[in-house]
């Protein structure tokens, strides 16, 4: 319930800024305002009380597009009040399984939910064998569905484009999807995405070194969602394991600090950053202060610390 107040107060926040309730015509601009929801906010795959894996939703006239899938989206999705059957495209910015874990499982999902309607899905390979994978495992349950509920089938709804380079993604009648190769060793491709719509900019980075390219994508984006480490907590974080010197140093040479996120923020002239993708996920020593102030070391504008569920 922490999670609603959050939500609200931040939107109670945003309107009171933006004098959204004082103004019709501002009004009218929020209602039709694409919508940028994080639904997962921590790095890593190991499940959490304190946020999900993850995993963003951008809702344009009514459309979601889903970025990433960490474990539980679908849930997400229907915590933030977005309709699974309003699912039309879903972009996986790389094969870690903190962010394609429930990729078969939102379109399954989605599609006993009730949606009928053609979805596309954008990744980089093996996502066409990942796809049909998943549709073979899960064969059962489908063709039970399709006879016993009259569900439309589900595998001809499924169109998968696997991406191997840069430039322009997809664009339809809402949005326009440009990527960007990131660094994230040993995983290739990796990529970052950026969305244009009538109304807003947004990049979401994946997971990056700090990132000449993404600087080049992001330029004067309204938003981006950057992934960010406090470096402070990696010590906390891999003191329990064995391997702990070997996983520090993965980390590290993997991801972005949030004080570079900040960098790269600056960099690209962007209007907001948001930190999200947090390692450590969890640790209550890093408090929300401390990561707007690495950031802010380095870039001007505002930084939003990313929780699940806030809209943006
Ligand atoms: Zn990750
Ligand atoms: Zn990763």
């Amino acid at each position: 319930m922490v999670i609603n107040i959050n939500r609200r107060t931040f939107l109670a926040y945003t309107a009171a800024i933006a004098g959204a309730a004082s103004s019709p015509t501002r009004s009218e601009e929020a209602n039709t305002r694409t919508r940028l929801i994080l639904l997962g906010t921590g790095g890593g795959p190991r499940p959490r009380k304190a946020n999900a894996p993850s995993a963003q939703v951008i809702v344009a006239n009514g459309a979601a597009y889903v970025i990433d899938c960490g474990n539980g989206v679908a849930r997400q999705l229907a915590f933030a009040g977005v309709p699974l059957a309003t699912l039309r495209h879903v972009f996986i910015t790389h094969h870690h399984s903190d962010h394609n874990a429930d990729y078969g499982n939102l379109i399954w999902l989605a599609w006993a939910a009730g949606l009928k309607a053609r979805i596309d899905t954008w990744g980089p390979p093996p996502l066409k064998k990942m796809t049909q994978l998943f549709f073979e495992m899960n064969a059962y349950d489908i063709n039970t569905r399709i006879a016993d509920e009259g569900r439309v089938p589900l595998v001809p709804l499924v169109h998968v484009h696997e991406l191997t380079h840069g430039g322009m993604v997809m664009q339809d009648e809402n949005v326009k999807v440009t990527a960007a190769l990131v660094n994230h060793p040993p995983v290739v491709p990796a990529f970052a995405y950026r969305f244009d719509t009538a109304n807003r900019s947004i990049v979401i980075s994946g997971d990056t070194t700090p990132s000449d390219n993404l600087v080049g994508l992001a330029q004067g984006a309204d938003v981006l969602v950057h992934e960010a480490l406090h470096v402070q907590g990696i010590d906390r974080l891999v003191a329990g394991v064995p391997n702990a010197a070997t996983l520090k140093k993965s980390i590290m040479s993997h991801h972005t600090t949030a004080e570079d996120a900040g960098r790269v923020a600056q960099r690209a002239g962007v209007k907001l950053l948001v930190l999200s993708h947090l390692v450590p996920a969890d640790d209550p020593a890093i408090s929300d202060q401390m990561w707007i102030d690495a950031a802010r070391l380095h870039f001007s504008g505002p930084v939003i610390v990313g929780k699940d569920l806030l809209e943006i």
